[in-house]
Order: C-alpha cells, then sequence, then structure tokens
C-alpha cells in the first residue's frame, strides 16, 4: 500500500511517499526556519501564508522524485493536528483535493502518531514499545501496543521540553530555534557547575515540568548579571541540560519496570539531543533495554511519519471523510476514538 503523507503543521511543508509504513519511496521537505528566525520563532500567519505557497510544488516533486502519479497512491494522509491551526489548514485543505480529484481514501492523522511512526521507518523497529515522545510541543511517555494504539502513562504539565531548550537558548542570546545550539555548548560546558532543579523527580506519576527549571535558569543569569559577573554560558547550557535528562532517563526507566517492556523509542525533534542520546545509550549497555532513536531527519516535523502511522490505521479500516477539520489541539486519546 502506497500512502501519501502530508505535514503543515508547524514550519516544514513536507510530503512523502511511503510504502506500506516502512519503505520511503521519496520525500520533499521545504523548511521555513530561515523566514521565522528573524522574528525569534514560528510566525503563525508568515507559516501558513509560506505553506500556501509552498504546497503544491512539493507534492508535485515527491511525484516527479519517486517516478509516480496521484494514480499510483492507495490513499493520502494528511497531519490533522495539533499543530498551528492555520498551517494545519493549509494541508488538510491540499489532502482534500488530492482526495477528491482521485477518488482515493483521505486519512487524517494525529502529529504525535506520526512522531512515533517515524521510528518503523527503514527499520525494523515494531510495537509494542515504549514511547518517550520529546519534541517542540510535548513531553510524553506512551505505551504504543501491537495495533499501534497508544496509552498515555504521563506528559508535560507546563512547558515541553523542546520549548524549554528554545526559551533557555533565547534567555543566553542564541537566534531561533535555540535547542540544537544549547546542546552544542553543552557539550562544552560542566554539567555539575550549577544545582538546577529536577522537577517532580519524587513523584509517582509519569508527569514532566520544566517550566521551574526554565525560570532557576533565568534567576541565576539574572542574578550573574546584576552583580555583573561573568557567565560560563556553557556551563549554564550543561547544568540545563543533565537537569532536563535526568528527569527524562528516570521516569523512562520506571515506565520501563513497571511496563515490563524492553524497547524505548526517543521520538520528536529533541531525540536530536547529543546529551539524551548518550544517556539513553549508557542506560541500553547498563539494563539491555533496546533504545532506539529513529534518523535524525525523521526527529522533526516530516511527511514519512505522517505516511507510516496512516498505514497502520489504513490496515485496521481507519479512514476520515472530506469533512475532516484541522484541529490546533487534539489529544491522542481523542483521535484514537475517531
Ligand atoms: P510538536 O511535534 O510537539 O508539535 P514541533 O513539531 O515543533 O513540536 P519538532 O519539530 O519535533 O517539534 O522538534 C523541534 C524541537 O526540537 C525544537 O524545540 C528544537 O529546539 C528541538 N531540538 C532540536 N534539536 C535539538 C537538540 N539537539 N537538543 C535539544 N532540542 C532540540
Ligand atoms: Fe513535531
Ligand atoms: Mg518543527
Amino acid at each position: 500500500m502506497i500512502i501519501l503523507g502530508i505535514e503543515t503543521s508547524c514550519d516544514e511543508t513536507s510530503a512523502a511517499l511511503v510504502r506500506d509504513g516502512r519503505n520511503l519511496l521519496a520525500e520533499v521537505t521545504a523548511t521555513q526556519m530561515e523566514v521565522h528566525a528573524a522574528f525569534g520563532g514560528v510566525v503563525p500567519e508568515v507559516a501558513s501564508r509560506r505553506h500556501v505557497t509552498d504546497i503544491t510544488r512539493v507534492v508535485d516533486k515527491v511525484f516527479v522524485d519517486a517516478g509516480l502519479t496521484l494514480g499510483d497512491v492507495d490513499a493520502i494522509a494528511v497531519t490533522c493536528g495539533p499543530g498551528l491551526l492555520g498551517s494545519l489548514l493549509v494541508g488538510v485543505s491540499a489532502a482534500k483535493g488530492y482526495a477528491l480529484a482521485s477518488g482515493k481514501p483521505l486519512l487524517g492523522i494525529h502529529h504525535i502518531a506520526g512522531h512515533v511512526a517515524a521510528a518503523t521507518i527503514e527499520s525494523d523497529v515494531r510495537p509494542p514499545f515504549l514511547c518517550l515522545v520529546v519534541s517542540g510541543g510535548h513531553t510524553e511517555l506512551l505505551v504504543v501496543d501491537e495495533a499501534f494504539r497508544f496509552t498515555k502513562l504521563g506528559g508535560t504539565r507546563d512547558d515541553a521540553a523542546g520549548e524549554a531548550f528554545d526559551k533557555v537558548g533565547r534567555l543566553i542570546g542564541l537566534a531561533y530555534p535555540g535547542g540544537p545550539k544549547v546542546d552544542r555548548l553543552a557539550d562544552e560546558g560542566n554539567p555539575h557547575a550549577y544545582e538546577f532543579p529536577r522537577a517532580l523527580l519524587d513523584d509517582g506519576a509519569y508527569d514532566f515540568s520544566f517550566s521551574g527549571l526554565k525560570s532557576a535558569v533565568n534567576n541565576e543569569l539574572t542574578k550573574r548579571r546584576n552583580r555583573r559577573e561573568e557567565i560560563q554560558v556553557a556551563d549554564v547550557c550543561a547544568s540545563f541540560r543533565a537537569a532536563v535528562i535526568d528527569v527524562l532517563m528516570d521516569k523512562t526507566a520506571r515506565a520501563v519496570e513497571e511496563t515490563g517492556l524492553r524497547q524505548v523509542v526517543v521520538a520528536g525533534g529533541v531525540a536530536a539531543n547529543r546529551g539524551l542520546r548518550s544517556a539513553m545509550q549508557t542506560y541500553q549497555q547498563s539494563t539491555g533495554v533496546r533504545v532506539v532513536f529513529p534518523p535524525l531527519k525523521w526527529c522533526t516535523d516530516n511527511a514519512a511519519m505522517i505516511a507510516s502511522a496512516a498505514f497502520y490505521k489504513a490496515v485496521q479500516g481507519f479512514q476520515s471523510d472530506l469533512s475532516l477539520n484541522a484541529y490546533a489541539q487534539l489529544s491522542l486519546d481523542t483521535w484514537q476514538t475517531w
């Protein structure tokens, strides 16, 4: 089954053709990162306008690259939420157009289901597994069963991990998105230089909170600036990153013990984090639990992951119709009842 996937939930206009959820035939992504960098973050109105300009040529190119036409696909899948409403609407409207024109089924896919499915593309990873989703807008621990159904163990109560990285980046004056730059600086710093809080560590639940950590970083910076003390930016980044990773590792390890699952997938943009990768690697070596990181290009937003998730839903008979809408807020639970 060949599925055309479309993803426009934030600032990437992406289209992909994937066979049976696993084999990538072609993928084209137009990123808007430079456009938004000037504003210090994604500007929704600018993002949706750019999607409108890019979507048709991105889809056209993916067909050219794969040597296929719309008539060759079995279904059309699109991210229908959560995300920026105006951006989502561009993808959903385009997907409806392609579905209508071709008479092929339309599937509205949850963005996070896509991030999870990314681990299965061009890999031997199969559910069941535990999934740690760490992205710009989400920090969640999910149990993913054989039928690709999700049970949420916990999630963030405030900032997502990626959001916290970006906010700390902004505090130290880094251009958007600060996450990757904070990560790189952290490699050169001392993770024990500053004592930053590890929120909810002693809490038995699987919830996360990163806004207090971000405030602690801000307070430390302000204090030192006021005293005209020199700030070792690399040390701040390293100490901040260590605090985030400690919490992520602790909760993931606890979930492994409680669920008995021996496979952990790390999904979302923060899966690119070098500190997290190395902590997970150490964990894998000491416990024998398999830890999977999708290739970097499928950790951040892309359409291949949407086409992949759609396949697992399609084989169970899932289908949307032309009344499909875009949802800025959409929980996995709600989507799973569709
Ligand atoms: P969501 O998927 O929750 O809607 P999103 O799609 O914006 O959010 P992604 O594209 O999955 O998020 O990931 C982007 C986020 O990942 C940004 O916050 C970015 O700073 C962060 N990120 C990327 N690389 C790294 C890194 N090496 N270290 C820390 N954060 C990173
Ligand atoms: Fe995302
Ligand atoms: Mg993104």
